[in-house]
């Protein structure tokens, strides 16, 4: 059975173009770029090379760009790496509806210390403006917000957030790992003083990341050792998945408009088919300022795992927005910030495509989906029989 993808937020297929920049760096070129010898000094060239292309696609210098293991990491040296250069501030504005890489690495914060804000978003997802403005002070050290929530796709306003924590001379930071090859970046014309991307989530490899630094920005690295990355991130690079995530950011540069309209024209058709046959079946999040790839759906009174054990069985990869945790299911934190009642956040699935997905495939899905749905609100207690 054919395997039909559309859990690309989650991670992506690596592109074959990627895979073929990687392959000769295992047993041909795997040299230490610190290395003295002209061997190993190759590979400084092809890191070089991979700076310039991540830099092109988020229109910044190639020395603002430090790689790292993956979005977790760089989110974790954003946080904490401000904090350590800032130590006489001790607060840190966040959103409720973060990634744990950030929303957990703030709540340890908190208990060691730290005034943590956590802005509250609306019924749609997104954030109250003006109570950020409100908390800003002389306090803050870090404001630190998502640029494209993972589970719904909804893109919060970085540019008029980053506008005013640089008036008030305020550190910003998104997380911008679902944003980056989704919507176009220009951070030489922006305010944003830190920026994560992740190589799996743009059909790069895992375990490889960006951290982008504004030049001027203060920030203490947060792994210590080596002076790799001009001393901003110790370790040995993992040359591959350097060379692989500039070549991914080259490919969605590239292609970036054609791959996006194409794949937000089937994310469209597979939501407009799926809330039109479904019965009592509601769109999360705002529809308009939207990741083009991701869409988000609640289907009232059955759990969204026997929805994706169901799609499983059909060779359909989705994901639901509830993690099981000690035993019990418990709605995702995103949904709740959100205010979805209970009975509609346990049936939630989101759908994220990718440009490898086809029109065949969202067809496939459409048709199996309606039977899914009527077969299991049949055996849900929540329904009047
Ligand atoms: N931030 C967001 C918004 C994500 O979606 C993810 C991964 O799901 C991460 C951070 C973590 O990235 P990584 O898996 O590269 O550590």
């Amino acid at each position: 059975m054919k395997t039909i993808y559309f859990d690309n937020n989650a991670t992506t297929q690596v592109a074959e173009e990627v895979l073929e920049e990687i392959q000769p760096l295992f047993c041909e070129l795997y040299g230490n770029p610190s290395s003295m010898h002209t061997f190993g000094g190759q590979m400084g060239r092809k890191i070089g090379q991979a700076r310039e292309q991540v830099a092109g696609l988020l229109g910044c210098e190639p020395s603002e760009i430090v790689f790292t293991s993956g979005g977790t990491e760089s989110d974790n040296t954003a946080i904490k790496g401000t904090l350590a250069a800032l130590p006489h501030k001790l607060k840190i504005i966040t959103s409720r509806i973060e990634h744990p890489a950030v929303l957990t690495v703030c709540r340890e914060l908190e208990n060691q210390g730290y005034t943590v804000v956590e802005l509250p978003v609306d019924k749609e997802g997104q954030l109250d403006i003006e109570q950020l403005a409100e908390e800003l002070d002389d306090d803050t050290a870090l404001v630190t917000i998502m640029y494209a929530n993972n589970e719904t796709g909804v893109i919060f306003p970085i540019d008029k957030i980053s506008s005013l924590t640089a008036e008030k001379g305020v550190v910003f930071h998104t997380d911008a790992v679902q944003a980056v090859g989704k919507i176009p970046l220009n951070l030489s014309k922006s305010n944003i003083d830190l920026l994560s991307l992740s190589g799996h989530k743009l059909h790069g490899p895992k375990g490889v990341g960006v951290l982008y630094v504004r030049k001027g920005t203060r920030l203490s690295p947060y792994m210590l050792g080596g002076h790799q990355e001009a001393g901003r991130r110790a370790g040995t690079e993992n040359v591959p998945g350097i060379v692989g995530i500039g070549k991914a950011c080259e490919l969605a540069a590239k292609n970036f408009e054609q791959e996006n309209s194409k794949v937000r024209k089937l994310r469209d058709k597979l939501e407009g088919a799926i809330l039109e046959k479904c019965p009592d079946a509601r769109l999360n999040g705002y529809k308009e300022n939207r990741l083009p790839n991701t869409t988000n759906i609640s289907f009232e009174y059955i759990e969204g795992e026997a929805i994706l054990l169901m799609l499983d069985k059909y060779g359909i990869c989705a994901s639901s927005g509830s993690a099981c945790t000690s035993g019990s299911l418990e709605p995702s934190h995103v949904l709740r910030a959100m205010g979805v009642p209970f009975t509609a956040a346990h049936g939630s699935i989101r759908f994220s495509l990718s440009r490898y997905n086809t029109e065949e495939e969202v067809d496939y899905t459409i048709e199996k989906m309606p039977p899914i749905v009527n077969q299991l609100r049949k055996l849900s207690p929540f329904v009047a029989k």
